[in-house]
């Protein structure tokens, strides 16, 4: 067996200790003589599998009694949609567009109603944050959206946008767990969980409670509406079993490394190493404003295309793989979530030397 160093945006790299836990049980989990794949969404076994995920997800975000946790699919993607059928009671809703998935959200949201870009960094190929202290917010929006942080990208929200009391709805997909957060201040956090957390195919709303509530847009199908979930315990239809499984196992490995607190000072470590190397090197450069960088994503450039290639190929053969950037930037992109260990960090920054002597 050899396994890689995978900087892979999503799906992503997952704890090795977690991959051979569910190695383990994948004939016979916890003597039920079956794999979870196996297993009823109904059966006691499985309700404590998510019990479980819920509880030590709730323990690592500190999340509040009055906020309810969803495990959903359709991806980030249909919360795109499921946002403004669910919040859009006035119809109006303020989008900061800062990368490719908050314009998704925003473009989607102009189905149900009024949505406006308050904000938005596409001026500069979205590599900074708009400053966002004081926007016109509408006066009669439903929520203010973003995206934490901007997978593509690479960017950052350090400090959260203000919304003049509006409720704040944030896509934190590629920062989810990464650092402790005030959950108190969302209406609603959620994020696809093939970034940070586990396998592919869920999403994980995190929503306070007076947000669900039977008055949704006309239309609005009984599976796209917050309420249905959150009245069966995310048991409605069957969810993603082995998802959640997965991610369970992930937050028990979180909840065992220290937390949120240990993880942010972790990724602070990793994202360190690799933007100082990029600040002193003559041919890798940083393509994201310094204080909007984010700890997760990471993407640079030679300048030079054919350059880019040869390096992303010569790296792959060393072990270290899915450098290549987001088809909209070009270049490098290193994801360096959770899982990635910082000797995969410093494997990458040693690989970059060595490249930048032998093509100087
Ligand atoms: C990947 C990503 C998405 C899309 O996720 P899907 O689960 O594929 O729908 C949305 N937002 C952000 C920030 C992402 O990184």
């Amino acid at each position: 067996m050899s396994r890689v160093y995978n900087f892979s945006a999503g799906p992503a790299v997952l704890p090795e200790e977690v991959l051979k836990e569910v190695a383990e049980e994948m004939l016979d989990y916890n003597g039920t003589g079956m794999s979870v794949m196996e297993m009823s969404h109904r059966s006691a076994a499985f309700q404590q599998i998510i019990d479980d995920a819920e509880q030590d997800l709730r323990d690592l975000m500190n999340i509040p009694d009055n906020y309810k946790v969803l495990f959903l699919q359709g991806g980030a993607s249909q919360q795109f949609a499921m946002i403004p059928m669910n919040l859009m009671k006035n119809k109006v809703a303020d989008y900061i567009v800062t990368g490719q998935w908050a314009k998704k959200a925003y473009q989607e949201a102009q189905k149900y109603g009024k949505a406006n870009k308050i904000a938005s960094s596409e001026d500069e190929t979205f590599s900074y944050i708009p400053d966002c202290s004081d926007l016109a917010v509408s006066p009669d929006a439903d929520y203010v959206y973003i995206c934490e942080n901007n997978t593509i990208y690479g960017t950052k929200f350090k400090e959260l946008p203000n919304t003049k009391g509006k409720l704040l709805v944030s896509d934190v997909s590629s920062c989810f767990l990464s650092e402790p957060v005030d959950v108190t201040k969302y209406g609603i956090i959620y994020g696809g969980v093939q970034k940070n957390i586990g396998p592919a195919g869920m999403v994980i709303v995190i929503i306070r409670e007076d947000l669900i509530t039977e008055d949704v847009l006309p239309g609005t199908p009984t599976m796209l509406t917050y309420k249905t979930h959150a009245d069966a315990g995310s048991l409605y239809n069957t969810p993603n079993t082995y998802c959640i499984y997965v991610c369970g196992k992930v937050f028990k490995w979180l909840k065992a490394m220290g937390g949120l607190e240990e993880m942010k000072r972790r990724n602070e470590e990793k994202a360190r190493i690799l933007y100082d190397f990029l600040d002193e090197s003559k041919l890798f450069k940083g393509t994201v404003v310094p204080k909007d960088r984010s700890l997760m994503n990471v993407p640079f450039v030679t300048g030079d295309k054919e350059l880019d290639a040869k390096f992303v190929k010569e790296a792959a053969s060393a072990g270290l793989v899915n450098l290549k950037g987001h088809r909209s930037v070009g270049g490098m992109r290193a994801s360096i979530y959770n899982a990635m260990p910082r000797e995969g960090v410093e494997a990458l920054v040693a690989f970059m030397k060595k490249f930048e002597e032998e093509n100087a």
